[in-house]
């Protein structure tokens, strides 16, 4: 199956409120380009560095989502186009893309990444994390971000069972900060293996990689 195959099926499989990023990390310019024609305009990547390249070589109409783990030093690179960041999960780290937005006298979208997962390798906030954070007033007086929705990765299992209970904890995460905060309206869980459990659970964004462009290398 073609690239553009790949992205036509899965999006004939999607509900119409649950959107599409499609994970291009390592992979081409062509082959980004490939799913760009098919009317794709919304990719994920994981590394500052690689995602301001693409930007730059890239149409500019493409919306820019940083999926992975964020170092503060690197937001000042992404801070004047990126389109959504999925995982902050400190609040030192919102105040970072607070202040590198406003230098560029913008507002950037974020999600907040919650830990769901059994693996303690995958970062984010807990359940108790999360609610200390919508207690605390400092989220007002942070300008440039809006809190967009939560993130979170289900454990890497074959246990139906088991993800399906990590994501419906994030959903109960989620209408949790939808009461608290006004504007929160994503929920982006859901990958190539486990996404048809995750919009089942409520998903409003789903980030597939493998699955439209093909193995990734690791190397
Ligand atoms: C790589 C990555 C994905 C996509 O993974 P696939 O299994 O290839 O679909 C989704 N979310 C995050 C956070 C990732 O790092």
């Amino acid at each position: 199956m073609s690239i553009a195959d790949n992205i036509k099926r899965i999006k004939a499989q999607i509900p119409d409120n649950v959107s599409l990023v499609a994970v291009s990390k390592t992979k081409s310019n062509e082959e980004i380009m490939e799913a760009y024609h098919t009317g794709q305009r919304v990719f994920g990547e994981n590394k500052v560095q690689e995602m301001t390249q693409k930007w730059s070589d890239l149409p500019k109409d493409i919306e820019w989502h940083m999926i992975g783990h964020v170092q503060r030093n690197k937001v000042k690179y992404m801070a004047p186009y990126v389109a959504l960041i999925h995982g902050v999960d400190s609040l030192k780290l919102l105040r970072e893309i607070n202040k590198q937005a406003q230098k560029e006298n913008r507002q950037i979208a974020c999600l907040l990444q919650m830990h769901i997962a059994e693996e303690d390798t995958k970062f984010g906030f807990d359940e108790k994390e999360l609610k200390a954070l919508l207690d605390s007033s400092e989220l007002q007086d942070l300008e440039h971000v809006r809190i967009a929705g939560l993130m979170g990765m289900a454990t890497f299992t074959d246990n139906t069972a088991q993800i399906q209970k990590e994501f419906r904890l994030l959903k109960s995460m989620y209408e949790t900060t939808k009461k608290v905060l006004p504007g929160v309206s994503q929920l982006s869980m859901g990958m190539s293996g486990d996404y048809n459990i995750a919009i089942e659970e409520g998903s409003t964004m789903i980030r597939i990689g493998s699955s439209i462009f093909g193995a990734r290398n690791t190397t």
